[in-house]
């Protein structure tokens, strides 16, 4: 199976430069082909393959009409060709797709009201130009002519020259340590820019050492495992999570740090607004250097928040897949319906729940746990643990379950982990027989 790795990059400024250059090239070379293709489309010829769009960049390039496209490595630019390429397969692909609507409603609304009739390239998942102000940088390279050692990784053609001594420069530091096998097969290569710092995005095939089964002789039988119980875990607002053998796993935005981020971040998002205000020049706003170091302040503390979630969620996971139960059900939430709701909106955001779901279901498949997804309709907090009544108008704002049949009373979210975990416990022994 392939694994993938975001690992953070230490370029000096020779090669922070270079990095730039690279990923603007990239974007040019995006939307030099975004732009071939829509006059193709406008003019009613076929849309030109991928290897004719390379053939011609390369004209362009040999020309001299863009002289610093010479200092770029072809790669790079290749790349981004063959990944508007791509973008467009899936774009013609989502249209035969059932059901697919060509104009999301919202847009319609919008055209109807600037009076304008929208064009193909306002279709929905129809390839975007990609522009610098929306923070657009990365780039790809060849992922076979990729070099690792334990600290470093070798880009292509950043030194200028063959020499030696230069070549050195192609070396990038690399923020951890042995994180990356050396001379492995890698795919799915990207590097990015976060408006801090350079990542470099990595996959590679693992033949991972299965735990608790050693090698790969016993794939067919049942793991030896201590008899453990299943788990269920009801996954809320008040605490991540709440697990059916009575632990909990907390909300880390209720945590000191949090909170006092978030209070700094407020305060900052004032002051960047306030100064656009100061600086308004008629219709259109003017950077100062302060207003800028401003903004690269509120971007640290967003990056630092959201490393902070996910930090909390990728050891919370953890801890539930070393408890090794027998195996984990997790009910099927309604993200997008509960975003609807604007109280709740940014709390549920805050949760990162998908996220949740996404590292227990990996990292279950690891570890060979099975996992069990609740029916979406499956009424988990409201059916009673010990009777079996179904507790029709239970509010969200009913902490305590007191049941009207039996007079069982008990926590809300703690019921629907026990019963979530009765319904695994059924569904699997109806798997099973
Ligand atoms: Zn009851």
């Amino acid at each position: 199976m392939i694994k993938s790795v975001r690992i953070r990059l230490l370029p000096n400024n020779k090669q922070r430069t270079k990095l730039f250059q690279f990923a603007g090239a990239s974007r040019f070379a995006y939307n030099w082909a975004l732009d071939k293709q829509m006059d193709n489309f406008r003019e009613g010829r076929k849309l030109q393959s991928d290897y004719d769009l390379r053939k011609e960049f390369t004209v362009l390039r040999n020309s001299g009409e863009k002289p610093w496209l010479l200092d770029i490595s072809n790669n790079v630019t290749k790349q981004a060709i063959k990944d508007l390429c791509i973008a467009y397969k899936n774009f013609f692909r989502k249209q035969k797709q059932a059901g697919y609507v060509k104009y999301s409603p919202k847009k319609r609304s919008h055209f109807a009201r600037i009076d304008r009739k929208p064009t193909v390239y306002d279709m929905n998942g129809h390839p975007k130009f990609r522009s610098k102000k929306n923070g657009d940088f990365r780039f790809y390279q060849d992922n076979v002519k990729i070099q690792f050692t334990n600290t470093h990784v070798k880009l292509e053609s950043i030194a200028g020259s063959k020499k030696k001594n230069r070549q050195r420069l192609n070396w990038i530091r690399l923020a951890e340590k042995g994180r990356i096998p050396v001379g492995m097969k890698y795919t799915q290569l990207r590097i990015t820019f976060d408006g801090e710092n350079w990542w470099l995005g990595i996959g590679f095939v693992v033949k991972y050492k299965l735990k608790p089964m050693r090698g790969l002789k016993f794939v067919r039988k049942q793991p030896k495992r201590p008899y453990t119980e299943g788990m269920g875990i009801d996954l809320g607002i008040k605490d991540l999570a709440i697990i059916s053998d009575s632990t909990v796993v907390k909300n880390i935005n209720k945590s000191h740090t949090i909170r006092k981020l978030k209070k700094k971040r407020r305060r900052l998002q004032r002051q960047v607004s306030r100064k656009y205000q100061i600086n308004k020049k008629g219709d259109s706003y003017c950077k100062t250097s302060n207003l800028i170091k401003s903004e690269k302040r509120l971007l640290r503390i967003n990056h630092r928040l959201a490393n902070i979630r996910a930090n909390h969620v990728h050891q919370a996971t953890r801890a539930i897949i070393d408890r090794k139960p027998r195996f984990i059900c997790l009910e099927d939430l309604n993200v997008q319906g509960m975003m609807k709701n604007k109280h709740l909106s940014e709390k549920v955001q805050e949760q990162n729940f998908y996220e949740f779901r996404r590292q227990i279901e990996y990292k279950a498949h690891w570890a060979r746990i099975p996992v069990i997804i609740a029916d979406r309709w499956y009424p988990s907090s409201k059916t009673c643990v010990e009777c079996g009544y179904v507790k029709k108008d239970l509010k969200l704002s009913d902490r305590t379950y007191i049941c009207p049949h039996c007079g069982n009373v008990i926590d809300r979210d703690f019921q629907a982990s026990l019963n979530l975990k009765r319904y695994g416990e059924t569904e699997l022994s109806q798997s099973a027989s």
